[in-house]
Formats: structure tokens, sequence, C-alpha cells
């Protein structure tokens, strides 16, 4: 084994989950390495405002990841950014993890913080008015649409649950959907029918949008009789469907039916030594507070799982 590529613990992933725990784990004096796919910071760096971070009243998802960044490595943290893992072993008491440049790692613990990403739609427009009008999320964005005109897209327990949520702010919401049916439960299906705030474009979908700085309409077709009607709206919440980034752990660890990690409350996998946080794991409530949570909890257990696996290898008789 070489000291110098041999780490106390591996976390994958480096958003908020990731980042709490590299700075969890350094500051308990852990040798640390972060390895992240693309820039560090995760999907916060996608966000143009986080405004219900505890203590920080208003932040660009940017800064505040690179305040977690900087803290990490003030207490030590190793963070390689831009890197593609070619190679995984999770089993066994020491991990292994290739990267596609060809360094090598070794590590007594691994913390799996890939986090995830909403389904887009993938029409004209949308790229552009991410965060200017679209939005995947009604807990961080329901806010910025107060007295608005807004759009939901979406016939599942996320799309209804988060347009009657939706309905504390905006004027009026209207729930796009392709069925003439929802796949939700049935009391979420009547919890919107209900509303007087939401109407119905029923078997329809989504298929531009357009706008200047920011959205201002978008085209919903209809999908019986193929007609085009523009739509002035003030935004639009996609609820489509998310995918956690575990694709490359297919075999390596228990994933469930969604591809999301099982953890215990420990955030221990099933695989002895390897934890996992944040997004990518199965839970109800994606947010940058439960992701620094989870990531904390993870970092915790690590450090213990070490230190029991330390003081076991001290007691080893030669
Ligand atoms: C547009 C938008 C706005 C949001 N607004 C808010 C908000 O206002 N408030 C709030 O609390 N939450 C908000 N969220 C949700 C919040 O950003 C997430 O819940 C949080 O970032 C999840 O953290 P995470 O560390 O689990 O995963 P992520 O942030 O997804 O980070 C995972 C990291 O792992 C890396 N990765 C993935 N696969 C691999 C791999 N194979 N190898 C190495 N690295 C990999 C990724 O590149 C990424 O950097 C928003 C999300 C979006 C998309």
């Amino acid at each position: 084994m070489n000291a110098v590529n041999h780490y106390d613990a591996i976390v994958i992933g480096g958003g908020p989950a990731g980042l709490t725990a590299g700075i969890y784990l350094s500051r308990a004096r852990l040798r640390t390495l972060i390895v992240n796919e693309g820039t560090v910071g995760g999907q916060m760096v996608l966000t143009h405002e986080i405004a219900n971070y505890p203590g920080v009243e208003s932040i660009s998802g940017y800064q505040l990841a690179n305040m977690m960044k900087k803290q990490a490595k003030t207490f030590g943290c190793d963070i390689r950014a831009n890197v593609i893992i070619s190679g995984l072993e999770l089993t066994g008491e020491t991990k292994s993890l290739t990267l596609s440049d060809g360094s090598s790692y070794t590590s007594d613990s691994v913390i799996l913080a890939t986090g995830g990403r909403s389904r887009t739609l993938g029409v004209s427009g949308e790229d552009t008015f991410k965060g200017k009008g679209i939005s995947y999320c009604a807990t961080c964005d329901g806010d910025f649409f107060t007295n608005k005109e807004i759009v939901v897209l979406g016939g599942g327990n996320s799309a209804l649950e988060e347009a009657v949520s939706l309905t504390k702010y905006a004027a009026k919401v209207s729930i796009v959907h392709q069925f003439d049916h929802f796949q939700a439960f049935e009391h979420a299906v009547e919890e919107a029918r209900n509303n007087p705030k939401i109407d119905f474009i029923l078997e329809s979908s989504i298929t531009a949008f357009y706008g200047n700085e920011k959205l201002e309409s978008i085209d919903i077709k209809n999908l019986n009789t193929g007609g085009i009607t523009r739509f002035k709206t003030d935004g639009v919440f996609i609820f489509i469907g998310y995918m956690p980034n575990t694709e490359f752990l297919k075999g390596k660890v228990e994933l469930n039916q969604w591809g999301e990690i099982p953890v215990r409350p420990d955030m221990s996998t099933n695989i002895e030594g390897v934890y996992a946080a944040g997004d990518s794991i199965t839970k109800r409530f994606r947010q940058v507070a439960t992701a620094v949570g989870d990531g904390t909890v993870a970092a915790l257990s690590a450090s213990a799982y070490l230190h029991d696996l330390k003081t076991k290898k001290q007691f080893i008789p030669a």
C-alpha cells in the first residue's frame, strides 16, 4: 500500500454533503480526499440564490460552495475536481479508487455523496431560462413567485404536492400534465382539485420556453389535437422525476429500484466502512441543509468506524 496515496477516508462527490463530510473528517485529523466529477459545490453552484440556509439570509450558491470548499481545505482536506472515476472497489477492509488520468488511491472508508439531478424536459429554451423562471424545486424558489401566475409540469406525487404548496405564494397555479389521469395518490389529487388557486391543462405538454431576461411565455401542445397555444406565465416548475447520480455504483453497493442508496440512521450502507449522504440516498427532502446534516452524520460514523478499526489493528498479535 502506497502511504502517499492512502487516505483514512475518500469522499466521492463534492457538493454540500461531501464538503461537510470533508470538513468534519479533516478537522478530526483524518486524512481525507474528496473527488468530484465537475466543479466542486454540486447543485449549489447552479443556484442563483439560496435564501433558506440557516444563519445565512441570502447567498449565491456559488459563494456558499466556495466557503465550504475553503473550510474543508483549511482543515487539510485534499480535493480533486473535474475527475472521472474509472475503477472503484468498495468491499474488503481497504477500498480502492482509480481515476481516468491513471492515478489511484486507497482508503479505509468511503463516503458516497454524488447527489442527483432533476429530470429535465429537454425542449427549446429550457437551458436558457433555468433559474430565470424555470425551477425544479418549490421549497427553494416558491417564495420568488409570490402573487405570480405559474405553471407546474407533471402528474405524480411531487408535482401535485408541490403545486399545492406553491399556492401559498402564487396567485394561480396551472398544472400541465400529459395524461387525463394522475400517477399520484388519490388524496394528493383531491387536495389539488379542491384548491381554488389550481387549474388543470390535461393531455398536454410544454414544447418551448420564451422570454428575454426572464421567462415570459411557453408553448403548450394539446397531445390529442396537436394544437399549440402560446401561454403567458411568470414561472414554470418542472417535476417529472429525479435521478440520483449512482449509475456507476450498480453492483458495488445496494441501490433501490430508483437508484437511490438505502442507508441506516448512521448513514452506513450495506458495505462495511462505506457510508452515503445527501441527495443520492433514499430520502424525501433534498435540500442543502439536509445534505449538510447527512454529511455530518456520515463523517462522524466513519470517524467512529476508523477509530474502532485502528484500535482493532493495534491489538492483533504479531
Ligand atoms: C436549481 C436548484 C436550486 C436549488 N435551490 C436550493 C435552495 O435554494 N436551497 C436548498 O436548500 N437547496 C436547494 N437546491 C437543492 C440542493 O442544491 C441539493 O439538495 C444539494 O446540493 C444536495 O447536495 P449533495 O451534496 O447531496 O449533492 P450535489 O449538490 O448534487 O453534489 C454532488 C456532487 O457529486 C459529484 N458527482 C456526481 N457523480 C460523481 C461521480 N461519479 N464521481 C465523482 N463526483 C461525482 C457532482 O459533480 C456534484 O458536485 C437546489 C437545487 C437546484 C438544482
